[in-house]
């Protein structure tokens, strides 16, 4: 099987998947072992990489990056290039594990809050009991956790790491040291862990359908409201159509 060409968003690639097409690739990659890297886009990473040539260049260097945000999707059929479905974190994380616990393939969460993360595995083994956890680490994004990490990884030997250090740490993290891990696939994963755990309770699905996910996190995480700011950022840009 193969990678499709991306579309492009404001310069970034974003492959047009569905979730289907997303576990295929994962499990060829897992057969193919060289370290690959996936990241789980949306409008904030656009406008992020457009501020941070470092960022931009770690997605243009990712094997796969999924419109996890429904605002890609809206900007890709506004280009004239529409993308399949949207291949979320939060909700591939599940199919991912069903996938996982029925091909084997051994998982390692790594990063948010203490706890979260052996919660997070302890709920995905409750609803898929084949499935293999092979470590659980919340650890930190900073260069002198990375020995500790690393050796815990490397003894689990996971064919899959699942990043829950929120973005861009996580996508940073998994481009400086993917080589080094040598895991088959990393993926940077955001809040899901979160969202798992019900640490921060995920939109109901009728705001999903309605796209507005984004307002959701913007009344239950008022913090992230100038990051937020990079949503009509990116409405206005795709707008004037510096996209094409
Ligand atoms: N996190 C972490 N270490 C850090 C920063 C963040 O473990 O240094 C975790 C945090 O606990 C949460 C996730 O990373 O589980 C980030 O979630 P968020 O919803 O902010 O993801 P984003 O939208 O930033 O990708």
């Amino acid at each position: 099987m193969t990678i499709p060409e991306p579309v492009f968003i404001l310069g970034v690639p974003v492959h047009p998947l569905t979730y289907a097409h997303w576990l295929e690739l994962v499990g060829q990659f897992i057969s193919e072992r060289e370290p690959r890297q996936i990241c789980t886009a949306n409008p904030e990473f656009v406008m992020m990489a457009l501020r941070q040539p470092e960022f931009m260049r770690v997605l243009l260097n990712a094997d796969l990056v999924l419109a996890d945000g429904a605002g890609l999707l809206w900007a890709a059929k506004k280009q004239g290039t529409p993308l399949p479905e949207r291949v979320t974190g939060s909700d591939g994380i599940y199919l991912l594990a069903e996938r996982a616990a029925a091909a084997g393939w051994r998982l390692f969460l790594l990063g948010a809050a203490l706890g979260v993360a052996e919660r997070t595995a302890s709920a995905l083994v409750g609803r898929y009991p084949d499935l293999i956890i092979s470590g659980v680490y919340a650890g930190s994004p900073q260069d002198a956790d990375f020995a500790n990490i690393a050796e815990r990884v490397r003894s689990a030997s996971p064919d899959i790491l699942l990043v829950a250090y929120g973005a861009p740490k996580q996508d940073f993290w998994i481009a400086r040291h993917r080589q080094e891990l040598g895991v088959p696939v990393s993926i940077g994963v955001g809040g899901a862990f979160d969202h798992v755990v019900g640490v921060q309770r995920r939109a109901p699905a009728w705001l999903i359908r309605l796209n507005l996910e984004w307002l959701w996190r913007l009344i239950t995480q008022p913090w992230r409201w100038r990051r937020q700011l990079d949503l009509p950022r990116f409405v206005w840009a795709v707008w004037r159509g510096r996209g094409r």
